[in-house]
């Protein structure tokens, strides 16, 4: 009788009625028996392209009205989906991650299998191997990055010297003629930089930026498209490099953490799905929840990497990027970072002659040769640091944030974009140029901090201290200004210097460039800290304490605190790669945490804003104070996409089609054929949904697949699952039956219409959940609750 019932339903569901504005609408190739029986398993077919704004809740209210029942007229209930803020969905590319492990059927009879002493060693032991081997790749590919880096830059600064000493020098050539290095300087610039960031925006435009906050969004449970592929780590390697040595005013250190979140979701799924190839190996890993736990030990293993320092690599993920951790997790974090470092260490020492073992990390910032003191008495001037920095770091997070939307808003095409960049890089040269030109900042050669001391218009044996500022890479100027002895600038110099760094990195973060921020936000700060000591010194010359370089490490403190709002990675990076006493981690966190309380009372940090304008649903650690008192009943979605335990295969199919929901409550017990009210069973996946129609798992077929299938079946298909399209349900297969019985989650988590939105908000986070399943005292369905629903309701 169903079957019947569902073939009349057929003539009747072309009413254009709108209620969830997700639908989508099959291609009519199929449908009325005009498509020529297909072989037994579904082969590939075009997409749809015929989309409209019908929902699965049409096909149940045309289904009862075809049947002559009165059902609950659904449709015209608008459902709350339709309250969500449109304007932060528009584009609906974020979808989530299944934290929530699938404990089917399936995947227990992997578990019964598997579930011996031997097997979970064996299991524990491949994940170890994995760790080591991310902190070991990723090292690799930090030294991929950094040796062109450093070859390429000794080039351009040896030339630009040459060519500065040939023009300018003034016993060739008295007044100088910048003209001709300035020429060179641009070229040198605009080529790489227009190299990079042509890659980042006609090949992978997910590379621009750092990368932590895509990194960040994922180990949130957002999926992120393309944010793990060999190709979107290819070219973020290449764009570090071209930025770098364009001289564009950025650093290395996100954009590695992202590169090893790549290497981790490579190598612990044992596949590769841009070069088609699956070793068959690590498959027990295929999921997201796993998957989740190494893209957070290469996220860290990269960090570590880039700043020489395993423990603040491991705090830095905790604290910036991990949305769930638990004690295990963080050893092997911290085991996949140290043996980052080490393996960095041993490689980049082999490059330079085996010398001595000093490149813990990509950034040497030097150590400290005297160890640094503080007395009671400086606390409050760091605290005063730490304000400054916050002060100072959320007016830079604010005018980054301006430019940002006025590129989104007006730079919208992809060359423009490209052009921008070269102007960003012309700007940046020019400036230095000018500074160069009209300050006159000469010091006596022999205490010289950079490796290309440029006499300029200075006198002979002396060094222009201007020109030192610029001839080097960022990370390089943080070294002098950490470690050059008192005297080396004048107040001018600093002051002009802080200025223009400060307007750079501002306009450069948010260009289509791939740059991390640290840097030069580090290098703003040791400037004006250095800066600020200088100032004091001058007017209280007996205030011996204010060494310039101990301040210049408490400015880069204040002012990254001020910016990213972390505390204790950042100290913790800090004493690593300066090598500080411990004793010192009192003045920095003093520091830090001071810039971030003042930070946070006016901005939120940089990658949080980044990552609210680019509309990704991120759950916040705390349930957003405006849903604070409301009920489960106020911020769920009403009437739910259902699907009955034995349902029809077509039904099914048109529901995938119709609506892009990716999870539908599994209910059996329904009322008036209105599944939307029956008694909750289970969860199941759109994916899944998916695989079950292409491989036609049809009750009345079980024969043919009962022993075939597993868990592997829908592992081997992981991450990227078929679309609905790639789908053809030839008209004999229509009225098959699907049973979810071994397929859907049996537990899902379910909470009652009554309780309280902060309840059920911790445990939606907690549990790394993606859908929650409201339900009456009868176990019936009366909603559904995402992500999305804390966020924009
Ligand atoms: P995600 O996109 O997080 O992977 P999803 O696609 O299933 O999951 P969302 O996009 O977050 O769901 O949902 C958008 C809106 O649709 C939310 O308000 C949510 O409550 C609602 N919704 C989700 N699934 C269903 C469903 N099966 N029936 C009705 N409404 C749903």
């Amino acid at each position: 009788k169903e079957l019947q019932e569902q073939e009349t339903e057929d003539d009747d569901d072309d009413e254009p009625l709108a209620i969830h504005p997700r639908g989508a609408e099959p291609t009519g190739s199929h449908r009325g028996g005009q498509e020529p029986p297909g072989p037994d398993t579904n082969s590939i077919s075009m997409p749809s392209e015929n989309n409209s704004l019908r929902s699965a809740h049409n096909l149940e209210a045309n289904e009862g009205r075809a049947n002559g029942r009165q059902t609950e007229p659904t449709f015209y209930i608008r459902s709350r989906t339709s309250t969500l803020n449109t304007t932060a969905l528009k584009d609906d590319v974020y979808e989530s991650l299944d934290y929530d492990v699938c404990d089917n059927v399936l995947f227990k009879e992997d578990q019964k299998f598997s579930d011996n002493a031997r097997f979970n060693i064996r299991k524990d032991i491949l994940r170890w191997i994995i760790f080591i081997q991310i902190g070991v790749v990723t090292a690799l590919i930090a030294c991929v990055i950094d040796i062109p880096i450093e070859e390429l830059s000794a080039v351009k600064y040896t030339f630009l010297k040459n060519s500065v000493d040939n023009n300018v020098a003034a016993n060739i050539n008295p007044g100088g003629n910048l003209v001709i290095p300035y020429i060179y300087w641009m070229a040198m610039s605009i080529v790489p930089v227009v190299l990079g960031a042509a890659l980042v925006t006609y090949v992978e435009p997910i590379t621009a930026g750092s990368g932590m906050p895509q990194v960040k969004s994922y180990l949130n449970g957002v999926k992120i498209p393309r944010i793990v592929r060999i190709k979107t780590l290819a070219v973020k390697a290449v764009g570090v490099v071209t930025a770098v040595v364009g001289g564009l005013v950025g650093g290395k250190e996100g954009p590695m953490a992202h590169a090893g979140a790549v290497v981790a979701a490579g190598i612990s799924q044992g596949k590769s799905t841009t070069f088609v190839k699956d070793f068959r190996i690590f498959r027990a890993f295929r999921d997201d929840h796993e998957k989740r736990d190494f893209v957070l030990g290469g996220a860290a293993a990269g960090v570590a990497a880039a700043f020489g320092s395993p423990i603040g690599g491991m705090l830095f993920s905790l604290e910036e990027a991990a949305s769930f951790w638990n004690q295990n997790l963080i050893w092997r974090t911290l085991v996949a970072s140290i043996i980052s470092s080490f393996t960095l260490n041993i490689v980049l020492s082999a490059y330079h002659g085996l010398n001595n073992f000093t490149f813990t990390g990509l950034f040497n910032l030097g150590k400290f040769e005297q160890p640094l003191t503080f007395e009671y008495f400086e606390l409050p001037i760091f605290m005063l640091f730490g304000v400054t920095g916050g002060l100072l770091g959320a007016m830079w997070n604010s005018y980054n944030t301006h430019i940002n939307r006025f590129r989104s808003r007006f730079i919208k095409f992809k060359f423009a974009r490209i052009l921008e960049a070269a102007l960003v890089a012309v700007i940046g040269v020019t400036l230095a140029c000018v500074m160069i030109f009209f300050i006159n900042d000469c010091r006596p050669l022999g205490n010289d901090p950079t490796d290309y001391p440029v006499q300029l218009f200075c006198e002979d044996n002396e060094y222009n201290a201007v020109a030192a500022l610029w001839f080097q890479t960022p990370e390089a100027t943080v070294r002098s200004l950490f470690h050059d002895p008192p005297g080396s600038h004048k107040i001018l110099t600093l002051t002009v210097f802080t200025l223009v760094y400060y307007f750079l990195a501002c306009v450069t973060f948010g260009l289509n460039v791939s740059l991390g921020i640290f840097i030069p936000t580090g290098l703003v700060g040791a400037a004006w800290g250095r800066l600020v000591a200088m100032i004091i010194f001058y007017i209280f010359p007996e205030a011996t304490f204010l060494s310039p370089g101990k301040y210049a490490l408490i400015g880069a403190a204040a002012n990254l605190g001020g910016v990213l709002r972390m505390t204790i990675s950042l100290s913790v990076i800090l004493m690593e790669t300066t090598g500080v006493e411990t004793s010192f981690f009192f003045p920095l966190i003093v520091t830090l945490i001071s810039a971030k309380w003042v930070g946070d009372y006016f901005t939120e940090g940089i990658y949080d804003i980044q990552i609210k304008m680019s509309c990704v649903p991120l759950l916040p650690w705390e349930l957003l104070p405006k849903y604070k008192g409301l009920k489960a009943s106020e911020l769920m979605s009403t009437p739910v996409v259902c699907i009955k335990k034995c349902d029809s295969a077509k039904y099914i199919y048109k529901v995938l089609r119709r609506c892009k929901h990716n999870g539908f409550p599994v209910v059996e017990d329904v009322k008036g054929n209105n599944r939307a009210n029956g008694r909750v069973c289970g969860i199941v996946l759109r994916s899944q949904l998916i695989v079950i129609l292409l491989n036609s798992f049809y009750e009345e077929k079980k024969n043919f697949w009962e022993k075939e299938v597993s868990i592997q079946t829908f592992r081997n298909v992981y991450p990227r699952y078929p679309s609905i399209d790639s789908v053809r349900l030839p008209n004999e297969k229509e009225n098959y039956t699907v049973n979810l019985d071994i397929f859907m989650n049996p537990s899902p988590v379910r909470v009652s219409q009554c309780d309280s939105a902060s309840k059920i908000f911790k445990k939606f986070r907690a549990l790394g959940l993606r859908h929650m399943i409201v339900i009456d005292r009868e176990n019936r369905v009366v909603g559904i609750i995402t992500r999305k629903d804390f966020l924009y309701k």
